[in-house]
Order: C-alpha cells, then structure tokens, then sequence
C-alpha cells in the first residue's frame, strides 16, 4: 500500500510499504479521510518525544472496512466507520471501571513514545481493533467524521467540569479544541467568555457563539469578566493551550468554588497561585483524551446541532500530505484543520 511515512524527524516521504496485517480482533479499514492534528505537527520534529521515526502519522480518520479478523461479529466489509484514537486493554482495571482513557499500556494511534510503535491512518490501510470502532451515520461524510476526534476531546472537557444550563463559562485559547469547546458550550446553555492573543482565533470564537472575546493582554480582564458576572468571575474556566501564563488566566477568571479544566498539555509544569486556590477553594481538574464521547458527537453532527465543516481549511490528497504538514509547520496562511484523503 502507499502511506506517508515519517523517516526521520522533518522528513516525511509518500512511498509503498507492506499493507498492515490484522489480529483475529482487528478489521482492516481503507482510509478514506485523516486529519492532520496539532500533535502530529508538534511531534514531526521531534520536539515531543512522541513521533519516533520510523513511523505512519495520524489519528483522526475515518474509512471503510476492507476485511475483518475471524474473531468480528458484529462488522463487515463495506461499513463505514470512524474510531477512537486511543487503543486501550479491555482486561485493564481502569477500563474494567469505566476509564479507558486512564488505562494503563494504552496506546495512540500513530504514536511511537519509545515504548511503543502504532501505525497510523496516513496510509491506505491501517488496522483498527474492533472494540475502538464506530459507525458513521449514513449523513455524515468521511471528512466530517475524522473531526469527530477533536470535537469528542472538546465534549470530554465539558462532561469532566459537569457544566449545567446557564453557566458562565470562560474559555482560554480557542485553536480547534477551544473552538469546539466554545460550540458545545452553546449547545449546553452556556454564556462563553472566550480569550486568545490571536485576533483570528477571536474572530473564529465570535463565529461559533462566544458572548464576548477578550485579549488577555488587555487591562483588568479579571474585572472586566467579573462585572459581567454579577461580580464574581465565571462557573467555570477551560484551559486548551497548556502553559503557565494561560492556566493563571483560567484560573484567575474563575468564581469562588469554581472549577478549572484543564485540557491543553504542553508545558510539563506550571506554576499555580496556591493561596487563591486554598483560600477560594477552586477546584483544578483535568481532562485527557476522550471517553466514549464519540457516539454522542456523531449524534451532534448526524442531527445538524454541530457545525464542523467551518474548521476545515483544506482536503488534500494524501500524496500531498508533506507539502500540507510544511506548511502548518511553518503556521502559513491561519489554516486550520487539513484533511488527506485517498
Ligand atoms: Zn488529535
């Protein structure tokens, strides 16, 4: 089969590679949309640790099965499907208790942290074990589906803060995730208090509901936020950038009692106020991956409650997937969600 594989750090190379083979567990899927994620950028020079070479990138994806394991049932040839990014034990004690997404020997599609190596869907074929798939509603195209990735993270964060109809919600960094999570807030009822350092990100949020945009550079935010809030700062905050400066922010928004989640991941420690924490008993919660959060997000987009189409900046063929990963890389042209396809 074709894949774009990554040979070495910045280089990524369009070539034939043995089709995977598959578990007796595992269906084979014909790939027929992955979206290029944020991770997969960050990870292609190196700089996470996470995308050792040699490897086959990508995770959000969506597909057609080519072929099945003896062991599969309930799928055949021919059902469209999408699938969770995490591959995780069903025998493991988290999962076993209903947290997959904590479980230990998990593994990422398109992932290789040293411990692992897991090909993934920038590729023709890629081997997906059942218990991770998902059907796609027939009204739902292939490239709607391989966002339902980003969206069920986003959805994630918001059941982990367990928001309620009519709550102030504060938003902090609104790139894809925190464009999801802006959307779905709104679906839930929620006032969105949206902030981002860039302008476009802040425009982006106003299109897709925010109440109101802020810089965080901007005097007496906090103030500003509070007086918009009877006075004391929202219900809860969602942090999706993952730096010091930007968790302070969400924590500096939030009411008395409040809660905290934090979604973004990319400093591997911050700084925290401790006594505003103790003293207002803030409540710091993270939020990682996603937990069976798909079904309901192709239930949102199969329905026409959530928009995705309006992330999508290009759809790509996949044998144009290192001048698209270039370009990202090098943050030309404000784009936002890249698709390959076959
Ligand atoms: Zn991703």
């Amino acid at each position: 089969m074709k894949a774009l594989v990554l040979e070495e750090y910045n280089k990524l190379v369009y070539k034939e590679v043995p089709d995977p083979e598959i578990l007796d567990n595992e269906v084979l899927v014909k790939v027929m949309a992955c979206g290029i994620c944020g991770s997969d950028v960050h990870g292609f020079d190196g700089s996470t640790g996470r995308r050792i070479p040699p490897l086959i990138m990508g995770h959000e994806a969506s597909g057609v099965i080519a072929n099945t394991g003896k062991d599969v049932k309930k799928w055949k040839p021919g059902d469209r499907v999408t699938f969770d990014s995490t591959v995780y034990p069903l025998d493991d004690w988290f999962t076993l208790r209903g947290s997959y997404n904590l479980s230990d020997n998990r593994e990422v599609l398109g992932v290789s942290p040293g411990t692992y190596r897991r090909n993934g869907a920038f590729a023709e074929y890629v081997a997906i074990p059942q218990h991770i798939l998902y059907k796609i509603p027939d009204n739902v195209t292939f490239e709607q589906a391989a966002m339902v990735e980003a969206v069920a993270v986003a959805l994630h964060a918001i059941n982990i803060g367990r928001v309620r109809t009519g709550d102030n919600c504060a938003v902090i960094g609104t790139g894809m995730i925190g464009i999801f999570l802006v959307k779905l807030l709104k679906i839930s009822g929620c006032n969105v208090f949206a902030v981002d350092i860039n302008p476009s990100n802040l425009e982006n949020a106003k299109l897709a509901g925010a109440e109101y945009i802020f810089n965080p550079d901007e005097k007496n935010l906090k103030e500003k936020i509070a007086g918009l809030t009877s006075g004391r700062g929202v219900d809860v905050s969602f942090e999706a950038v993952g730096k010091s400066e930007t968790v302070n922010t969400a924590l500096e928004l939030v009411m008395k009692g409040g809660k905290t989640v934090l979604v973004g991941n990319i400093s591997p420690v911050v700084e925290l106020p401790l006594q505003k924490l103790v003293t207002g008993e803030l409540k710091i919660l993270g939020s990682c991956a996603i937990r069976g959060e798909y079904d309901t997000v192709l239930v949102l987009m199969s329905s026409g409650r959530i928009n995705v189409d309006d992330q999508v900046s290009a759809v790509a063929p996949l044998s144009e997937g290192a001048l698209w990963f270039n370009k990202l890389y090098r943050k030309e042209g404000n784009l936002k969600k890249v698709i390959l396809v076959p």
